[in-house]
């Protein structure tokens, strides 16, 4: 087994145990060894963090766009330099395959590049005066001190964008980084600092979730605040950040929609959707679940997803042929039991998978269930896992009322041959994103993010700037 490393906490350009030396076990989910400790940060830690941040801000803020665009540039290098190490140690405490770690890493450092060369481009704007001699600006300022809380499932994507928007709009962050997960993104938190950014502007800690955010959240030092997570959660602090008046980036949970048309291309569509429903276990937000099949083909669907479901070789995370891995953790293996065993009692046809596998670990089988009820749990919470439901619709508004069914509008999938069907299931589906014919998410320079319970704001994409920046009106008459 490769070696694993204990994570300290970052404060002020600082790597160090807690003060009260506290620590948290981390355990490998595909054999469940304990493989190393995290440092638990306490209210001490808080405040030095809070402090280092407050005078991070303050220095950086003053940095060019061009400087800081600079150091960034030398960690997305670093970055890549490092990607198998890092990799090595997202599997580990991850147990995703290891060539899912590694692109994972990689695509890291192609965001922070993005987003380094965007922090250059965020301009202000001149607005013509109705007097002679008076200019009307609008100034991009950072926006303060951010806040920022990131998952497991994508230990270093789900932290880079934070990192890299608020970095390159001039903001300092205290970033809380998954304590399941935590060694991969302290190596992300690494390069920056090997690449020259200032102590006190990137601050990285761990500890018990809801203390943290309950204590950094109305803090008069931070600005803003960023969460990626479940809606539940998420509602939480967005309502604790509105009573402090904080600004909020909420990216929350889905149950993605895959609507599939009876003039698609069924073979594309199927092994497309199949790849993308395994990828990470199915613990995506994004993550493909109501395959919703127009009834003309239908079985024909059926067939080749439960075929390439069967295909799916599910093994060690560090087998370069393993397509699916361990679930991260226990609760997700847990939660896929009660799903099965739910769609069961709801008429739900189990056609491959249904079981965990094996004795060690947080393995479970790639599920595929048909016909499943609206009112099981699965078919209305975001399962989180290898659990792809299929399900017959007759009309176009049959399918596009389904997909709106649920409170979450993360993102949704089409496939259809017909460009006037695309552009009405496009406009009909309430997402914050939609992909047609092909897989198209997530890349740095598109939006990232939710509409109703699935958040709002945005992670990439020109959007992404926008939260992390205040647009400060000066009128200048001349003397
Ligand atoms: P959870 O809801 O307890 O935690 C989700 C994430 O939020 C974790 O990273 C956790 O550390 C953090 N968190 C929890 N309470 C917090 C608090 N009070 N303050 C700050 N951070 C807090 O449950 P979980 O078992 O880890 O995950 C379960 C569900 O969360 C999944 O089923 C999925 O729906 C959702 N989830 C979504 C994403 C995403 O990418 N949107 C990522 C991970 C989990």
């Amino acid at each position: 087994m490769p070696a694993y490393q204990d994570t300290e906490l970052y404060i002020d350009g600082q790597w160090a145990p807690a003060a009260s030396g506290r620590t948290i076990p981390v355990v490998n989910p595909a054999t469940h060894a304990t493989i190393g400790t995290v440092a638990h940060a306490e209210k001490a830690d808080l405040d030095r963090a809070l402090e280092a941040a407050d005078k991070g801000y303050k220095a950086w803020r003053k940095v060019s766009a061009y400087e800081r665009s600079k150091v960034m540039r030398k960690a997305a290098g670093l970055l890549r330099e490092r990607a198998e190490k890092i990799g090595t140690l997202m599997t580990l405490e991850q147990g995703k395959p290891i060539v899912e770690s590694t692109l994972e890493v990689m695509a890291g450092a192609d965001l922070i590049e993005w987003f380094a060369e965007e922090g250059r481009r965020a301009y202000g704007r001149v607005i013509p005066a109705r007097a002679e001699g008076v200019y009307q600006l609008v100034v991009k300022e950072p926006v303060g001190p951010v806040a920022a809380f990131t998952p497991w499932n994508f230990p270093i994507n789900q932290a880079v964008r934070k990192i890299s928007a608020a970095l390159c709009t001039g903001c300092s962050i205290i970033i809380k980084a998954p304590e399941e997960t935590p060694a991969s993104p302290a190596e992300l938190v690494r390069v920056f600092a090997d690449a020259g950014v200032p102590a006190g502007v990137l601050n990285l800690v761990y500890g018990v979730p809801a203390e943290i955010s309950s204590y950094l959240i109305p803090h008069p030092i931070i600005r803003k605040v960023t969460f990626t997570g479940s809606t539940p959660v998420g509602k939480q602090l967005a309502a604790m950040a509105g009573q402090h008046m904080k600004r909020v980036t909420m990216e929350l949970g889905g149950h993605s929609p895959v609507i599939i048309f009876d003039d698609a291309d069924i073979d594309v569509a199927a092994k497309t959707m199949t790849f993308m429903k395994y990828r990470n276990a199915g613990q995506v937000c994004v993550s493909p679940t109501r395959f919703l099949v127009q009834e003309g083909v239908y079985k024909q669907f059926v067939e080749k997803f439960v075929e390439g479901t069967k295909a799916v070789k599910v093994g060690d995370g560090f087998d370069k042929d393993t397509k699916m891995a361990t679930l991260a953790n226990a609760r997700r293996q847990t939660a896929m039991i009660a799903n099965v065993e739910d769609a069961k009692k709801h008429g739900g046809k189990v056609q491959t998978g249904g079981y965990p596998i094996g004795e060690k670990g947080n393995f479970f089988e790639p599920t595929v269930i048909t016909e499943l009820d609206k009112t099981a749990q699965a078919m209305n919470v975001e399962p989180f896992g290898p659990l792809a439901i299929i399900n017959p619709f007759k009309t176009f508004d049959d399918a596009a009322t389904e997909a709106n069914r649920l409170s979450y509008g993360l993102a949704a999938y089409a496939w259809t041959r017909s460009a006037k069907t695309a552009n009405a299931i496009a406009s009909q589906v309430e997402t914050g994103m939609m992909t047609i014919n092909h897989l198209g998410f997530a890349l740095p320079e598109v939006p990232f993010g939710g509409v109703k319970d699935s958040g709002y704001g945005s992670e990439g994409g020109l959007e992404a700037l926008e939260p992390y920046l205040v647009g400060k009106f000066v009128t200048q008459a001349g003397l």
